[in-house]
């Protein structure tokens, strides 16, 4: 029964009077690109590529990386495909791309910062990925993880636009890009929110770790707060995403739409009950929710505003 009342809602993500939030899904092979390229939803939001090649010793060449890249982005013929460069480091070591021995993985050369050492792991997957974009319909977009500066986000986009790619972005999982999102936004064309890492960090509180895992909670005001103050430096004239956990939330899904955020990334069998519930609530509604959660003391409050809000409306 719950099926048949969310397929009543299908096609793109809006809210009920028709503001945009698309929805894409999370993949990192190109079995989940073929999965998900046959579902109801927009395209991909996250592309983690660091998953193709988690347990390989040698880096894979050009050639390589630009026919594995193709098997992910035809399946999605021209929809949109959001493809994060390596996010290698912390609790996704890379062996071909060792960070050496660090006290604390998740604060040390990850993501970009490996990228950024030298040699040839970034410009050798942004001209496979050129390469690919190159032979497929796909709207191809790329965007760099673990950015805490806006000096990293344009030294990024140069690169990336150098390389033949056009749509460039980053994604804000620091606080500090966060806090300085218009600046971070100057050079490049879009942003992604990595709710995962960003509560991470804000909380100081390891993701990897169970007993700390109310810190982490999406529905954190901090972190809401932290997620509108990028918006807010986005001005509504470039995209902001959310594609950590917090995206595949369906109640989450107005307070994020009400907040400014103009497409959710999940995994696809989350997208009916999210897409459902945007389709339920018009803008002015989901800004109250966003507006609720936000003043309210702790993440379980926030919820509970959220749900009064809902209880209302029946
Ligand atoms: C995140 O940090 O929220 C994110 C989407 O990236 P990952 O989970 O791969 O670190
Ligand atoms: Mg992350």
């Amino acid at each position: 029964a719950r099926n048949e009342q969310l397929s009543r809602f299908s096609g793109p993500g809006r809210t009920r009077d028709g503001v945009p939030v698309s929805l894409l899904a999370n993949i990192g092979t190109a079995e989940d690109a073929t999965a998900a390229a046959g579902q109801d939803l927009e395209g991909v939001g996250l592309f983690r590529t660091e998953f193709l090649y988690l347990d390989r010793a040698s880096a894979p060449s050009v050639e390589e990386q630009t026919q594995s890249y193709l098997a992910v982005l035809r399946p999605f013929g021209e929809r949109r495909v959001v493809v994060r460069t390596l996010d290698a480091g912390a609790d996704k070591p890379l062996p071909f791309a060792p960070t050496g021995d660090e006290e604390n993985p998740a604060l040390g050369v990850r993501g970009l910062r490996l990228g950024r050492r030298g040699g040839s792991l970034l410009s050798d997957q942004l001209d496979a990925l050129a390469a690919a974009a190159g032979q497929c319909a796909a709207d191809v977009w790329v965007m760099a993880p673990m950015i805490a500066t806006a000096e990293e986000a344009t030294w990024f986009a140069d690169r990336a636009r150098a390389a033949g790619l056009s749509t460039v972005g980053v994604m804000v999982e620091v606080p500090a890009a966060a806090l300085r999102a218009q600046q971070v936004l100057a050079d490049v064309d879009f942003v992604s929110l990595g709710t995962n890492d960003l509560a991470q960090y804000t909380m100081a509180a390891d993701r990897m770790l169970g007993e700390l895992a109310p810190l982490l909670d999406p529905w954190q005001p901090a972190l809401l707060d932290l997620i509108a103050m990028t918006c807010a430096g986005a001005g509504g004239s470039k995209p902001v995403g959310v594609c950590g956990e917090a995206g595949g939330d369906p109640l989450l899904a107005p307070v994020l739409a009400g907040l400014g955020v103009s497409s959710l990334s999940m995994a696809p069998s989350r997208i009916p009950a999210v897409r459902a519930m945007l389709a339920l609530h018009d803008r002015d509604r989901c800004a109250q929710m966003a507006a609720a959660a936000r003043a309210a003391a702790d993440a379980g409050a926030a919820r509970a505003a959220v749900m009064d809000l809902l209880d209302s409306e029946a």
